[in-house]
């Protein structure tokens, strides 16, 4: 049996989602625009997915948006709120964010704009007062952080974060991709703005994306056609994965509390197992008994292997993990995230991420803990 651990890549669908997007896609749907009883029937799926997302995350209907994904949501948040920030178009994030958050940065430096980039130390914590120096230096309209890293677990105390960004604030946006049902996702909390959430590292359908915007902040659309979404994400909505996704939602939430201690037990257990199978491995991030991290990632350096080769090996004795992150694989380039946590080169390219999710079993970390080390030992005899 084989054993999947990268969940942070993407979580396999929950067996209710499933059902309810298998369901969904046998029916025949209108155009949830069209004024008929199927156009109807699919408007009512899309405003029922709408309410129970808000009811879930404590936010109101009309706040939440539905988009193609989270890195679709992310150039949303970031370039949309931007070109409607008049005066101040300074962009303020971490040199860790994940590359759909960096991306529209440097669109946005390389149209000519302020962007500022905080570093963070070696366990990848950000220095509260390094983000308020970066926010003072120019006219900031946004400062965009990650909720947690998809890399290395990390898990930045928002609220105290955002509590000491200098006096008139600007907005914030924050990417909960990693976060949502494995940490609680307090938007009011955390003093955010805007948010982004990705149905696929729930259990949910790839392809789906949620925007949540806080009530009259303006941003405006990078698309433009049809009305849906208020016009800021036109075009025709994808209903049975839009329903789906939202079901997956109100599951993590719902299992959150929960799942949270669940995942942390195993990622110890695996973590012992693993320390003593590869000598000299280090857990990189914040420490398992750490509050700021995720309780399910283990990022693990292997010191003097290559990350991609031990995944492939890992990948053919029935153990699928991941080197670095999964959006960055195929490239050669070793992780930006771990560069900043100011591994060398060689360093980063040595490390192999564990990402555990609601179907993994002590059974599976059992498993996991034992190809890990017949793997090792081989690559070592090589
Ligand atoms: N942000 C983070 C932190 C992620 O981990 C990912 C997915 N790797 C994304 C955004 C992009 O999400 P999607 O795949 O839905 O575009």
């Amino acid at each position: 049996m084989r054993v999947y651990l990268d969940h942070n890549s993407t979580s396999p669908l929950r067996p209710e989602v499933r059902e309810r997007w298998l369901a969904l896609g046998g029916e025949r749907l209108g155009n949830a625009s069209s004024l008929h009883a199927s156009g109807r029937r699919a408007r009512a799926l899309v405003d029922d997915a709408r309410a129970r997302v808000a009811a879930a995350l404590g936010v109101h209907e009309e706040e939440i948006f539905f988009t193609s994904g989270a890195t679709e949501a992310n150039n949303l948040a970031l370039l949309g709120s931007l070109r409607a920030a008049g005066t101040a178009p300074g962009l303020v994030l971490p040199r860790t964010e994940h590359s759909s958050v960096l991306g529209p940065a440097r669109a946005w430096a390389e149209a000519g704009h302020p962007v500022a980039h905080v570093p963070c130390d070696a366990l990848g914590e950000l220095d509260p007062s390094e983000l308020h120096a970066a926010v003072s230096r120019a006219p900031v309209g946004l400062v965009s952080i990650s909720a947690a890293n998809n890399e290395t677990g990390a898990a930045p105390d928002l609220a105290r974060l955002v509590a000491a960004l200098p006096g008139a604030r600007p907005r914030v946006h924050v990417d909960a991709v990693q976060a949502l049902g494995r940490l609680p996702v307090r938007l009011a909390e955390w003093g955010a703005d805007l948010a982004t959430f990705s149905a696929h590292k729930l259990g949910g359908p790839p392809g789906v994306g949620v925007l949540w915007r806080r009530r009259g902040l303006a941003l405006e659309p990078l698309c433009f056609g049809g009305g849906q979404e208020l016009g800021l994400r036109p075009g025709t909505e994808n209903v049975p994965a839009i329903a789906a996704a939202a079901l997956a939602v109100e599951l993590a939430v719902r299992t959150q509390p929960e799942e949270a201690p669940r995942l942390l037990a195993l990622a110890h257990e695996l973590w012992d197992e693993l320390a003593a199978a590869l000598p000299g491995a280090r857990l990189l991030g914040p420490p398992l008994a750490s509050k700021r991290r995720l309780p399910n990632t283990l990022c693990v350096l292997v010191p003097g292997t290559d990350g991609k080769v031990l995944v492939t090996r890992l990948d053919l004795a029935g153990l699928e993990v991941s080197a670095g992150s999964a959006c960055a694989s195929g490239s050669v380039e070793p992780s930006h995230v771990l560069l900043a946590l100011g591994l060398a080169r060689d360093a980063a390219r040595s490390a192999v991420r564990l990402s555990l999710g609601w179907n993994t079993t002590r059974e599976d970390c059992k498993r996991a803990a034992s190809i890990f080390h017949d793997e090792f030992a081989a690559l070592r005899a090589t």
